[in-house]
């Protein structure tokens, strides 16, 4: 039985208007063993011939038989099973390639073929002494001459132990000396196969071939025996095997690192657009996880920039500890003596002997992080009594001002509960308006008393609640009370409204109210008298009255507005977001978090989608723009692989391995694009606030969110490359990056 045979097989070229005949009705058959030399003037069909036999080209009319089986029905799956095979290429132009070295060549059709990793290096050796190329094994492809390149290349097809080698005019670009070695190389792997040489000198093969085949305008005008060849036996060709993972992964490693200036090229590409992408998430994060924060009522003028921390057992922290809290990447600075910033909250500014100026809600805070000399007049304060002051506040520098901290009734001219803090003098003019005092660090750092003392701030909170969020039930409703100082009723509680009055006397009345951390008590009251109206309004209190609810509850809470400076730790933070970070991060059996920022409900939720929803559409288009940018600039780098796949094709990868191949590629650039740019972001973000603003923003689903889309983007590149090379047969390739 022949191996190969054709029976009346023709194919025809047509392209838009012609058709021309590649060769016609040839019928011929071939055996294992010989050494056919396919001769002919150029254009005559000899390479259709070679094409349609290895199953690289299809065919029309007639029907090519392969070990007897007809191939009509063959699908693109069963051509590639069949090249991968049984069939060897050698191709005039030296198919190799160029970016690997010999050995990496013969390798890479060992390892296509599945050949187990302990075989392959000592095949891959034998076969590269077997044309004469040890001394060569190392150098670059497009480092040799013709005639190494080609004896390279009929090493890699001899790689896979097929029975069938073809040679398109192998020694078409070769001087008469290295044709003659490529010749006596092929004849001498003949012996136990099928080798069908191409070429349009015969006299190069006359003295090896056991068989002349003549073409002329795709006929054949002559076939001859020239000598009797061994008939050999088809061998159990090994099938070939699924690529191992670890192969793959070294496949692509290899096309990464093979060429150098590529590799650079696209990473540095890659390293821009994840940097731009990143950059652009890290913003639209950071207001999406701003979205619907808000300062607390509890505390309204304690800065968002701080946050306090207490340990529940009374006990002093430890170093590791502060260094723990410190290494929290939301966390700017800690500060030990955070009682310093006990008047953080509802501190007054007068002029020393002079009226109230400031209100309640400017704010303490440390002049180091959040004020540079351009940002005022005069100067930075050094000296423990030396501050820096809002311009609104219309003050002067070398001004001297008393500062007071607790709740001032400025309008009803209360300054009951108030405390000097000290007498400072004016260094410098805040330029940008905003209601912060700036102290030095010396203020800041000043030690602090061992022993428990009042915190002014917390205090006027509390006093605050009790005032104004004071209520009591009354005939079925819920009525708010406030201490009124300025009436002059004998009531305990004067209710307001309108209509008759009526005098009630020996009434019991149960009011509520919240601590600092809304937790709601109650405290009973007996024999009130109450003023009440037909229409009732709200309800007022006698002042006598108020202040012993008042007592009662600081009595209460006294623990909650003395605290001992050495328990305490402030740390310093950018804003809402981050300060809900630490919240989250603490272990709240072992701390006590105080913040002013919390987060609001349903309005919160739905500002949050609403973001996120809008967030996702814009980064989507940016994500196709940058891939359409990628796209065209990667372009040309991609198509110029198209060659070497076409030579992966040829030596038995099929479309699977490929795509994997690809995607594997992606998928590694990826990571280390990321990697790297994830580190420069994060060293540059140390030294430019506007990206270190953002970048807090990212936790660890961000990163993880972030890679698996650039290593989408990139398997979807790859792919689309893969799909594009698989559009064309390997000869229409290879024969079109020979013209380029
Ligand atoms: P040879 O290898 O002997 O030079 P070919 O097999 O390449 O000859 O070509 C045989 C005929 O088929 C020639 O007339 C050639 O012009 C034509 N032909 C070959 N390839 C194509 C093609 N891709 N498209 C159109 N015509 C082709
Ligand atoms: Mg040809």
């Amino acid at each position: 039985m022949a191996m190969i045979k054709l029976d009346q097989v023709s194919k025809y070229y047509r392209s838009e208007e012609t058709v021309s005949v590649g060769m016609k009705n040839i019928s011929l058959d071939f055996e294992l063993g010989e050494f056919v030399a396919v001769t002919g003037e150029s254009g005559s069909g000899k390479s259709t011939l070679l094409n349609v036999i290895s199953g690289l080209d299809g065919y029309e009319d007639g029907e090519l038989y392969l070990f007897g089986e007809e191939t009509s029905h063959y699908t693109i799956a069963d051509w590639e099973r069949y090249r991968g095979t049984y069939i060897g290429f050698v191709f005039q132009n030296y198919n190799i390639i160029d970016s690997y070295t010999v050995y990496q060549n013969v390798m890479l059709a060992l390892e296509i073929q599945g050949y187990d990793p302990k075989e392959r290096k000592k095949r891959a050796l034998e076969l590269i002494d077997k044309v004469g190329l040890t001394s060569h094994k190392n150098h670059k492809a497009s480092k040799l001459s013709g005639g190494q390149k080609q004896r390279a290349v009929i090493a890699r097809a001899l790689a896979k132990d097929c029975p069938v080698i073809v040679a398109d005019e192998p020694t078409g670009n070769l001087d008469s000396s290295s044709a003659e070695q490529v010749m006596r190389l092929l004849y001498t792997i003949a012996k136990d196969k099928l080798v069908i040489v191409v070429t349009h000198d015969y006299d190069q093969v006359k003295q090896y071939a056991t068989r002349k085949i003549k073409m002329h305008d795709g006929e054949v005008v002559e076939d001859r025996k020239i000598k009797d060849y061994d008939l050999a036996h088809l061998n159990e060709v090994p099938k070939p095997k699924r690529m191992g993972l670890l192969t793959l992964f070294r496949f692509a490693l290899r096309n990464l690192l093979s060429t150098p200036k590529k590799l650079i090229f696209l990473m540095i590409m890659q390293i821009i657009v994840i940097a731009v992408f990143t950059i652009v998430y890290t913003n639209q994060i950071s207001g999406i996880r701003e979205a619907g924060l808000e300062q607390s009522s509890t505390f309204p003028s304690v800065p968002e920039t701080r946050v306090l921390i207490e340990k529940r057992d009374g006990s002093e922290f430890t170093a590791a500890e502060i260094e723990s809290f410190r290494s929290m990447r939301v966390v700017n600075e800690v500060y030990e003596e955070a009682m310093n910033f006990y008047n953080e909250t509802n501190l007054f500014v007068s002029k020393s002997g002079g009226d109230y100026y400031g209100r309640g809600n400017i704010r303490a805070t440390d002049s180091a992080n959040m004020l540079n000399q351009s940002d005022i007049e005069g100067e930075l304060p050094t000296a423990m009594n030396e501050i820096v002051i809002s311009s609104y506040l219309d003050f002067n520098v070398g001004d001297t001002v008393t500062l007071n901290a607790g709740i001032a009734y400025e309008w009803y001219g209360d300054d009951g509960n108030d405390t000097s803090i000290g007498t400072f003098t004016v260094t410098g003019i805040d330029k940008l308006d905003r209601e912060i005092l700036y102290f030095s660090e010396a203020y800041l750092m000043q030690p602090t008393s061992d022993e428990a003392i009042i915190n002014y701030g917390l205090l006027a909170q509390i006093e605050q609640r009790l005032n104004y969020e004071l209520s009591f039930e009354f005939g079925g409703d819920r009525m708010w009370t406030y201490r009124d100082d300025f009436s002059n009723f004998t009531e305990d509680i004067y209710i307001d409204g309108e209509g008759n009055r009526t005098v009630l006397t020996g009434q019991t009345l149960t009011f509520m109210t919240y601590d600092i951390n809304y937790n709601e008590f109650s405290y009973e009251m007996n024999n009130l008298t109450i003023s009440v109206p037909e229409d009732m309004y709200g309800a007022r209190m006698h002042p006598d009255t108020h202040q012993e609810i008042k007592d009662y509850f600081l009595d209460l809470w006294e623990s909650q507005y003395t605290v001992s400076p050495k328990n305490y730790l402030s740390l310093s933070v950018d804003g809402y977001y981050a300060g809900n970070r630490v919240i989250n991060s603490v272990d709240a059996d072992l701390y006590k978090v105080y913040y002013p920022a919390n987060i609001s409900g349903a309005m919160r939720e739905i500002q949050v989608f609403f973001l996120s929803f809008l967030a996702a559409i814009l980064l989507t288009l940016f994500g196709l723009f940058l891939y359409s940018i990628v796209h065209a600039v990667t372009k040309n780098v991609m198509n110029a692989r198209k060659k070497d796949f076409a030579i992966f094709r040829s030596i038995g990868a099929n479309k699977t391995t490929l795509a994997q191949l690809v995607v594997l590629e992606q998928v590694i650039m990826s990571t280390v694009g990321f990697i790297i740019t994830m580190i420069i972001i994060n060293i540059i973000s140390a030294n430019i606030t506007l990206i270190a603003a953002d970048i807090q923003y990212m936790e660890l689903r961000d990163y993880l969110i972030l890679l698996a889309a650039f290593m989408f983007f990139g398997a979807w590149l790859g792919l689309r490359f893969n799909k594009k090379v698989f559009k064309q047969s390997v000869i229409e390739t290879l024969t079109q990056s020979r013209g380029e």
